[in-house]
Parts: C-alpha cells; sequence; structure tokens
C-alpha cells in the first residue's frame, strides 16, 4: 500500500537497550527494522556515566545517522524513536526521544501512541507552572512525573503520572541507571521485552528483536511497567484494570509481516483473514493480485482458499523515495505513475480478484482499479481484508479526517464500488478480525465499529464556549 497518498499512517515505534555495549548501535539497526512506523524523523539517545547525550532529526534513520555520528553515542544504554506526527505536528522540536534536565536526575523517553486527555493534562500542568517545549503531546508524561519534584524513588512518580494520562501508549523511559517500558492499561500499542547478552531490549514490534538477535521473552502487558537495572527485571501494575484491546490496524496494515503481536504472526493473520474474506465473499476469476505489499498475505490466504491462482499482477516500485520530484498533474494524466505499476502481460485478458488492505479515502484503490483496466483486465472484483473505515482513530493512527472517509461519506457499498470503478466490491466482517487476530476475545475496532476502548474527552476550546468545565 502507498501509504502517504492512502492517507493511513502509523503513529511511531519504539526501541530501548539496557546493559549491552554499543547500545545506541544496537538501537540503531533496531530502528531501521522499524523505520514503516514512521519516516519523518527519529532520534536515539544513550547514557554514560550518567551523561544523556543525544542524536536526531527529520529523515529516515539511514539519512541521520552515520557512523561517525553513531560512533559518539557510547554506552550500554539507549533509547530511541521513530516518528510520523501525530498530536502536535511535525517539526524538530517534536522529534524524539525527549531529554529532560533535572536536579533530581535526567531522563529521556519515547513514545508510540497518544494521550487523549493531553489537553485537559496540559491546560492542569500549565496552571501548576510547567512550561513546554514541544507541541507533542509525549512530553505531558514528563511534566507529570516531576509535577511534585520530591525525593521519592522515581518509580512512584512514573506510577502515579501512567494513572493520569488515558489512551493508547507505549513508553520508553531512560533514567542514569534504568529502563522503564510501559503499556497503555487498555493494551492498544503494542511493546515486547527480549534478552541480548546479558541485557534486555524493548520493542513496539519483535521484527526488530529478531533483527538485532534478541531472544524474545515476553510482551509488556497492558497496564504494567517492566523496570530493568542491575537487579535484573521486575514488574509493577500500575493499574488493575488491564485490556487486550490491541489496535487491529496494527494486523491489517501497521506491523511487518514479521513481527508477532501478542503471540500471532502478522502475516498468518494477514493470510487468515484472505481465507475468510474468500468465504465471506468469493468472486469468480481468473487470477487474484494483491495490492503491494501490506496486502499480499490476505491475498496468498484468498487464493489458497478459492484455488484462483495468485498473480504478481501489480509492482511496487521501492526505490521511489520520499524526495522523489513527482510527476507534474499533465504527466499523472498521461499515466506516469511512479510508485506502482500493473503488469500488463499478466492481467490482459483477465477477471481479476483485486486485496486490498483498507480502504481510506480510496483515490488510492480508485487508481489501482483504473490502471488495471486500462491494462487489459476484463473484470476487477475488488475484496477488502478489513471492514469499511467509518469512524476517526483517536488513539496516534492518522485515518484522515471523517470527511475524507470515503465509506463514512458514501455509507452504501454499491455506491462505493461505484465510485471506486470495481465490477463488485465486499469488505471483510468485524467478527473475522478476532477470529483471523488467534481467536481473541478483545481488539481495538472503533474505526470501524465506532465503539472506542476508552473515554474520550472534549477538546478544550469546544469544553469552553460551552462553559462546561
Ligand atoms: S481506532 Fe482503528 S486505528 Fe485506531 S487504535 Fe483502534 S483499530 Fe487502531
Amino acid at each position: 500500500m502507498m501509504r502517504e497518498i492512502r492517507g493511513l499512517n502509523e503513529e511511531c515505534g519504539v526501541f530501548g537497550v539496557w546493559g549491552i555495549d554499543n547500545a545506541a548501535t544496537i538501537t540503531y539497526y533496531a530502528l531501521h527494522a522499524l523505520q514503516h512506523r514512521g519516516q519523518e524523523g527519529c532520534g536515539i539517545v544513550r547514557v554514560r556515566d550518567r551523561q544523556f547525550k543525544r542524536i536526531k532529526g527529520e529523515g529516515l534513520v539511514t539519512e541521520i545517522f552515520k557512523e561517525e555520528n553513531l560512533r559518539t553515542l557510547d554506552g550500554d544504554m539507549a533509547i530511541g524513536h521513530v516518528r510520523y506526527s501525530t498530536t502536535g505536528g511535525g517539526g524538530i522540536e517534536n522529534v524524539q526521544p525527549f531529554v529532560f534536565r533535572h536536579n533530581t536526575g535526567d531522563f529521556a523517553l519515547a513514545h508510540n501512541g497518544n494521550i487523549v486527555n493531553s489537553q485537559q493534562l496540559q491546560r492542569y500542568l500549565e496552571e501548576r507552572g510547567s512550561l513546554f517545549h514541544s507541541t507533542s503531546d509525549s512530553e505531558i508524561l514528563a511534566h507529570l512525573i516531576k509535577k511534585d519534584n520530591d525525593n521519592r524513588d522515581r518509580l512512584y512518580a512514573v506510577l502515579e503520572a501512567l494513572n493520569m494520562i488515558d489512551g493508547a501508549f507505549a513508553f520508553v523511559i531512560m533514567t542514569a541507571s534504568r529502563l522503564y517500558a510501559c503499556r497503555d492499561k487498555h493494551g492498544l500499542r503494542p511493546l515486547s521485552i527480549a534478552k541480548l547478552n546479558g541485557g534486555y531490549v524493548v520493542s513496539s514490534e519483535t521484527c526488530a528483536i529478531d533483527i538485532v538477535g534478541a531472544e524474545f521473552i515476553r510482551d509488556v502487558e497492558p497496564g504494567e511497567v517492566v523496570i530493568i537495572d542491575k537487579d535484573g527485571l521486575h514488574s509493577v501494575d500500575y493499574s488493575k484494570y488491564k485490556r487486550h484491546n490491541m489496535c487491529a490496524m496494527e494486523y491489517i496494515y501497521f506491523a511487518r509481516p514479521d513481527s508477532d503481536i501478542e503471540g500471532t504472526n502478522v502475516h498468518s493473520c494477514r493470510k487468515e483473514t484472505g481465507k475468510i474474506l474468500y468465504k465471506e465473499a468469493p468472486a469468480a476469476a481468473d487470477i487474484v493480485i494483491g495490492v503491494p505489499d501490506s496486502s499480499i498475505s490476505a491475498a496468498i490466504g484468498y487464493s489458497e482458499a478459492s484455488g484462483i491462482p495468485y498473480e504478481m499482477g501489480l509492482i511496487k516500485n521501492k526505490y521511489v523515495g520520499r524526495t522523489f520530484i513527482q510527476p507534474s498533474q499533465d504527466l499523472r494524466e498521461k499515466g506516469v505513475r511512479m510508485k506502482l505499476s500493473a503488469v500488463h502481460s499478466i492481467v490482459r485478458g483477465k477477471r481479476v480478484v483485486l486485496i486490498d488492505d483498507s480502504i481510506v479515502r480510496g483515490t488510492t484503490t480508485q487508481h489501482i482499479v483504473r490502471m488495471l483496466k486500462q491494462s487489459g483486465a476484463t473484470e476487477v472484483h475488488l475484496r477488502i481484508a478489513s471492514p469499511p473505515i467509518m469512524y476517526p482513530c483517536f488513539y496516534g493512527v492518522d485515518t484522515s479526517t471523517y470527511d475524507e472517509l470515503l465509506c463514512a461519506r458514501i455509507k452504501e457499498i454499491d455506491k462505493v464500488r461505484a465510485a471506486i470503478g470495481a465490477n463488485s466490491l465486499a469488505f471483510l466482517s468485524v467478527g473475522a478480525l478476532y477470529k483471523a487476530a488467534g481467536d481473541r476475545k478483545e481488539l481495538c475496532t472503533a474505526c470501524f465499529t465506532g465503539h472506542y476502548p476508552t473515554a474520550l474527552y472534549q477538546p478544550i476550546e469546544a469544553a469552553n464556549k460551552d462553559g462546561k468545565f
């Protein structure tokens, strides 16, 4: 799928290392494996002899880090972050990890997710004298940790702060001697722990754990803080309320296929959605095609279940970078599409089942269907390996605004089909998502159903206008 024009963007990836030499270099390789979770900015902070040093910038991991600057980040503890801007927008000041200087000890933090009561908390903190350096909601946790400025063990301050925030988060916090890995009590964002060379790593996705050669131990549980220090791993619950409402979009689209999320491999889950999709919405066709890359697993599943051969009917040009000069309107109309091409000799004269993982604005899907038809496909039967996206996400996934969501605007499936230009169209059921993701009982499906797992908070400006606060 082509993220930048699809309008569905991930919200970040975090990684942390404790007690392993060259921690920053390990973090660099891990961030590279997490790059799909955010391409706007990245950073690494290391700590050595209580000194924090950070390198960060706007761009890809390979653009920001070179051998020379990475070498200056020596030490055996580090945390890193890849960012796609959500709350607070872009800009270097919002690129993480954040480092906070304080007379009780410096610390650094990196965050994946979105705090839904951030406006209320920011106002509360500002009224107590806090000054915010960024417009990112991730800074709020740091201010909450430091708000009482007392000499209690920092753990108590962390637990208290986590209890005040609501929403989706995986936080990695690094002090001069400890690493804290924290996950929201709703279980919306993934975070896993592994061991390596006598030390530990924590990661948003297990693909980064594999890439650095670490051995998976377990996931951080919802509502849990895992503390890693010279005494090893310890665990404290900051909340007794615990749910496993993992973001369904992690399985459908965001996570890498080689990652396991809460015990279910992402590729296997997607393949299963494809199999169920065939049972729910069979199509008579000659070939099955998946939109690269994230829909290929589901297309393989559809092909296996139906017996219709899977073909490479679409090719993605992997080397079109962010800085590539896009074709002008005139060239676009002439059919110059740099990111995705239909393979004429494969699709010509064929009835095609096209599998895509989701429809957000619908513009990309419309282009692909048109492209396949122009390449000679006689019929295009579109099957979507997720339910229609009808509601916005408040947990750090940019699903575009409500008005831009095609299925929220046009509620009838046949009208969506006509707008896209496919011969037939069907979506996966919500129930199938639970089944495919390891027969789970809990999952966040709010962008499909409108059933949000957390409270939703009124924007503060609107609240003031209404005089409700
Ligand atoms: S609303 Fe959708 S995108 Fe947002 S966390 Fe839930 S499933 Fe994921």
